[in-house]
């Protein structure tokens, strides 16, 4: 087989996924974070980059300072659709129309839980408000998107009503929000394509991350007949995040063969761009764009790589503009020590490096400054003994 990628197994994968970013609305919502203004042009800027198909920007309703901030956006003429997010109100949808949006997306709870507690309502309001909701925002010329908050905990026949109702209203696409992230891929395969095949307008999953299943649920419902995903940079959001963008491009391309329009090499450092403005650290495994997401220490492995890369790798690191990294430490062996000194144009003898490891050996991570310093003086000791 030669790479990672797994038997399909469905015959009805979409030959493409399309993402929507919602780092700037759903990422902002994560505690402790609020975007500047440039700081959020500048990531919708590098989002364009990336080849985002979407970007939802923020929430017009907020206020002047944030719907300066979209119109600056929009005024940018991206090649990425933008939309804001709504709740399922007059105020919320002028509110987008006073900044400019020609897409706006629709939200509303659709749990007995969510409609009794947040409005005291029940599904029989929620289906007529959403549907009169959705015709005062079409009567205005808008397109129009809809989100099932708490859709995971909803009564799914109801949503399959609510979902063929708005879409007879012109709806163009429907968003199943795992707002609690409860979903387990296994009932996300089942519910996502009742609902794809029930309706005739694309679905998409928000999926969030409490069981750390947020990227596995996203897949799975790609796999039922998703064709649109909602993603955050690094999975930064609300609680323990969002489906991080990453993961699930390179999982969609690398292990189900279906393409995006997404630049991989620019991962890295859209990561690098949110962490910074964000104040979020990035962790150092975070798959694919963590500063270790392709670092090695282990001898056994450091020298198998060096034999042939796919012995411990699951695609090339420059797919996504990276490299293996060969840290040295505790673990390390002879071949990644040589490998490392020959990178800085140094060359030992086998008794030489036998004597350099063990001192290796006694720390974590050495820099190149390290590496040079520690060669060096064993270069003058042995010239003082001779
Ligand atoms: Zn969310």
């Amino acid at each position: 087989m030669g790479h990672g990628r797994n038997d399909v197994m469905s015959k009805n994968l979409p030959e493409r996924v399309f993402f929507n970013d919602t780092t700037l609305r759903d990422g902002e919502q994560a505690p402790k974070v609020a975007f500047s203004r440039e700081g959020k042009i500048a990531i919708a800027k590098m989002l364009e980059a990336s080849g985002l198909d979407q970007i939802e920007v923020g929430i017009p309703a907020m206020g002047e300072k944030e719907q300066d901030t979209i119109r600056d956006i929009l005024r940018l003429n991206f090649f990425a659709r933008i939309s804001t997010w709504n709740r399922a109100c007059e105020s919320d949808i002028t509110a987008s129309i006073k900044v400019g949006a020609t897409l706006v997306h629709i939200t509303l709870p659709v749990s007995d839980l969510q409609l009794r507690a947040k409005f005291d309502r029940d599904c029989t309001w929620a289906l007529h408000h959403l549907r009169h909701m959705v015709k005062f925002a079409r009567d205005q010329g808008l397109e129009v998107t809809v989100g099932f908050e708490d859709a995971s905990r909803a009564d799914q026949d109801f949503l399959i009503e609510l979902a063929q109702s708005v879409t007879e209203e012109g709806v163009t696409r429907i968003r199943y929000a795992d707002t609690v992230g409860c979903l387990t891929p296994r009932i996300t395969r089942m519910r996502i394509g009742r609902l794809a095949r029930a309706i005739s307008v694309p679905v998409e999953i928000h999926a969030h991350n409490d069981f750390g299943l947020a990227v596995a649920n996203t897949l799975a419902a790609v796999e039922a007949g998703a064709e649109w995903v909602s993603t955050t940079v690094t999975g930064l959001g609300e609680r323990a995040g969002n489906a991080a963008m990453e993961p699930v491009a390179m999982a969609l391309e690398e292990l189900y063969a279906i393409k995006t329009h997404l630049d991989a090499v620019k991962f890295e450092p859209l990561a690098r761009l949110v962490r910074d403005q964000s104040g979020r650290p990035l962790s150092v495994e975070q798959p694919i764009v963590g500063s270790y997401a392709f670092a090695h220490e282990s001898g056994i492995h450091v020298a198998a790589l060096l034999a042939d890369p796919m012995t411990y790798q699951a695609f090339a690191p420059a797919r996504v503009g990276r490299e293996h990294a060969f840290l040295l430490g505790k673990h390390s062996g002879r071949k990644a020590l040589r490998h490392r000194l020959a990178s800085l144009g140094l060359e030992v003898t086998e008794d030489s490096l036998k004597n350099l490891l063990g001192t290796i050996r006694e720390k974590e991570d050495w820099t190149d400054g390290e590496l040079l310093r520690l060669y060096q003086e064993m270069s003058n000791d042995l010239n003082a003994h001779r």
